[in-house]
């Protein structure tokens, strides 16, 4: 008996193993789900360094309205950092003009993984994503971006910040 629930313990270890190597998007991205964040601070904490709005996109996984964020046009050749911990995100080698009214990426900055997590709200299921170092919320990517990725990592403007490239 005791053998039997060990073997079943490892199927189950195995299948679970193999099911999450299988919906992991080629390393550029990682599940959220139960993550330890090297960044954890207190809502307090947050409240204190972020402005009413970056938190409430940042910490309560707001949205900004459309075509509103400072990021939407912006040109600029620079680094995409996260509001909430400076973590790199994305850069603007890979911004494009989607039209949705958000800034736009087709991939994350290099060597930047950036969290995934389903997102069932509001009747839709999306893919969240978030800061892989404090788990703040960005956005979501969707799957009709330009190539070479052919996704859309739509991001809100006030999770982000810009550092602009040194001539
Ligand atoms: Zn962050």
């Amino acid at each position: 008996m005791q053998k039997l629930f060990s073997t079943v313990l490892l199927m189950v270890t195995l299948f679970t193993h193999s099911f999450c190597q299988n919906t992991s998007n080629k390393g550029e991205t990682k599940k959220a789900a139960n993550m330890k964040y090297e960044i954890v601070k207190s809502e307090d904490e947050w409240k204190n360094i972020l402005s009413p709005e970056q938190y409430r996109i940042l910490r309560q996984k707001g949205t900004e309205r459309p075509f509103t964020g400072i990021y939407n046009n912006h040109k600029e050749e620079g680094t995409y950092v996260c509001a909430g911990c400076q973590t790199e995100l994305f850069t603007s080698d890979t911004k494009f003009e989607s039209g949705c009214g958000w800034p736009s990426f087709y991939a994350p900055a290099q060597k930047t993984t950036i969290l995934e997590d389903l997102d069932k709200s509001f009747g839709m299921v999306r893919t969240e994503i978030l800061c892989p170092k404090c788990g703040g919320h960005l956005g979501h990517v969707f799957n009709d971006g330009p190539k070479p990725t052919g996704l859309r990592y739509c991001v809100n403007s006030a999770s982000l910040e810009f550092i602009k490239k040194e001539e």
